[in-house]
């Protein structure tokens, strides 16, 4: 793997060093954008929110951000007015698929001069992602070019199975290979990458983030298999929290006129299969069908906490504390 070349230098903040410094303990996810395939926005749907995929992990004094579907758009606003907020964004994209891409060219954090943003996601070569990227900021799509962007970004494709180690504060993470020994928990914020084949047509990334004893794995756009996919459940295990695909039910999955099969997505029984199976602490529930509206979404919860305990719907807001 190639070292990334980060073609800009960028002034220590002192301040910023500081306030992170106090806070370095902090394992925090909140959701900012839950649905998958498009985002929705109606009344039936205000509880859980109609924004698509983009999770946002705070540790260790930096931001790590899962997708940039429409989520993160609001992410981006509320950065602007966070005191004392990172200038640095460590963007995670499982994929390239729209949904997972939605909100990207309206992150605030990339418009603005100052900050920087380093962006990782699949591609089969070095400059594929930025390829794709730069293919969607097309004159004919999009008005703005991705060099346009007054914010510094890098861009980096991963194969899957590396392992990033974030160490000094400022600094970004040094990409290597995992080793067949899951890295030792300890004080040094990791995130692994995993591309499994359950997704159409290229596969996903999967994330697994560790830090200070607590892990998270990011497990969206996942289509089980009977029995589950053994590289999602071996990647997944043990976690504190998994966040998991579970788009449909069981009848729309198994329709017979409109089956769901092949088209990239789990149901909550099968997001729960892996999430039993790989011992993990607590489930999330997550990539939400646009059309289930808030009533079918506690039918669904109450569905998946029947099966599995300690498991929830994610929602556009929620917070949980590792
Ligand atoms: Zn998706
Ligand atoms: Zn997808």
């Amino acid at each position: 793997m190639a070292p990334v070349v980060y073609s800009f230098i960028f002034p220590v903040n002192l301040l910023y060093m500081a306030a992170m410094a106090t806070r370095t303990n902090e394992f925090k996810v909140r959701f900012w954008g839950v649905r998958g395939s498009y985002p929705t926005a109606s009344a039936a749907t205000r509880a859980i929110g109609g924004d698509t995929s983009c999770v946002e992990v705070n540790v260790a004094g930096r931001r790590l951000i899962f997708d940039a579907g429409t989520g993160i758009i609001a992410l981006g606003k509320a950065i602007g007015r966070r005191a004392a907020a990172a200038a640095d964004s460590y963007i995670f994209l499982s994929h390239t698929h729209i949904d997972h891409l939605m909100g990207l060219f309206f992150y605030e954090p990339l418009l603005s001069a100052g900050t920087r943003s380093f962006i990782y996601g699949p591609g089969r070569s070095a400059s594929a992602l930025r390829q794709t990227l730069r293919q969607l900021s097309h004159s004919n799509l999009f008005p703005i070019s991705l060099d346009e962007f007054k914010g510094k970004s890098a861009i980096h494709s991963l194969r899957g199975g590396e392992t990033l180690r974030f160490g000094a504060p400022g600094k970004p993470p040094t990409i290597g290979k995992s080793t067949a020994a899951r890295p030792s928990v300890n004080r040094q914020l990791i995130v692994e990458s995993h591309k499994s084949p359950a997704h159409p047509r290229d596969g996903v990334m999967l994330y697994r983030v560790s830090y200070a004893g607590k892990t998270l794995v990011y497990a969206t756009d996942v289509e089980q298999q009977p029995g589950g996919y053994a590289d999602v459940i071996e990647f997944a295990r043990g976690a504190d929290l998994l966040i998991h695909d579970a788009q449909y039910l069981h009848g729309e999955y198994h329709s017979k006129t409109k089956s769901k099969q092949g088209w990239g997505h789990s149901t909550v029984e099968m997001a729960v299969e892996a999430a039993a199976k790989a011992e993990v602490k607590q489930l999330v529930l997550y990539h939400h069908e646009p059309q289930h509206d808030d009533p079918a979404m506690k039918r669904i919860e109450k569905l998946s906490k029947k099966l599995f305990a300690n498991s929830m719907i994610a929602y556009q807001g929620l917070e949980l504390k590792l």
